[in-house]
């Protein structure tokens, strides 16, 4: 599904992200791990427009996306999560999950005089979406709770929760485990295992924790130092001497 070929992100003289080339195969949950500072958020960021690359390129199903803006990959299917902003920390739980656009109305003035109407329409459908939404990630019980009021784990079920708001194909998680108790780290991984069995969706996760990223990845990517250093299953990875060398070397 995605294709990065020789990209590069370079901050001043610094190379964050150095001629990293790898692929995410469609259907998979694919893990990248790595030592601090390897380049895997900066990684994100540059696949999910957030940040220009210096250059290479990035494909997706066999297009060209090198450089778009999130909001362009976001209509392809194409989403990061982010972190529950400030501004919807006193909205609810469900608030939150119907405020992500689920389809452009396409408002000109030519139906506005329906537009009440529609609007009130799209509404009940957005509604009973959100709360669809929160059945399968077992949080119904919060529907009416303040975002700011949630754990971390639940606010990252809730970020997660987002992007079931869209027809997403492939989800990027930047260290969904990061703060987050055991009991809901579970949570969110099953959610994610469901996510790609039942609606089909492809993952790229970062994580830190090795457990996590054994059950639910493969293949696993490493990299360090910018660079994509190997690639496989997680067992076959935790033999790898570069792999652990890198990580002892830090
Ligand atoms: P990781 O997510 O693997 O821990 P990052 O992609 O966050 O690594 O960072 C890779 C390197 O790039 C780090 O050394 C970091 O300090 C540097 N870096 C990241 N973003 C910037 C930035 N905006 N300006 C300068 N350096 C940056
Ligand atoms: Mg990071």
């Amino acid at each position: 599904m995605i294709r990065v070929e020789n990209l590069h992100r370079h901050f001043g003289g610094f190379r964050a992200v150095d001629g990293a080339s790898l692929e995410i195969q469609t259907g998979s949950i694919t893990g990248l791990i790595g030592p601090n500072g390897a380049g895997k958020s900066t990684l994100f960021n540059v696949i999910a427009g957030v940040l220009k690359p210096t250059s290479g390129r990035v494909m997706m199903d066999g297009e060209e996306i090198t450089g778009l803006a999130p909001h362009e990959l976001f209509h392809k299917g194409l989403l990061r999560t982010f972190q529950i902003a400030h501004e919807f920390s006193s909205m609810t739980v469900r608030e939150n999950l119907m405020m992500v656009p689920a389809r452009q109305s396409g408002e000109t003035l030519w139906n506005a005089w329906t537009a009440r109407r529609r609007i009130a329409q799209e509404e009940a459908e957005l509604l009973k979406k959100a709360d669809e939404v929160l059945d399968f990630l077992t949080i119904s019980h919060l529907r009416d709770e303040l975002a700011g009021n949630l754990s971390g784990g639940q606010k990252k079920l809730l970020e997660l929760g987002r992007t079931m708001m869209v027809d997403a194909k492939i989800v990027f998680l930047d260290e969904v485990g990061a703060g987050v108790n055991r009991t809901l780290l579970n949570t969110i991984g099953d959610a994610i295992v469901r996510l790609n069995k039942e609606r089909g969706y492809t993952f790229c996760v970062i994580e830190h924790d090795m457990d996590f990223i054994a059950r639910l990845c493969d293949p696993v990517i490493v990299m360090a130092e910018g660079k994509v250093l190997a690639q496989g299953s997680a067992d076959h990875i935790m033999e790898n001497e570069a792999v652990i060398e890198a990580y002892l070397g830090t």
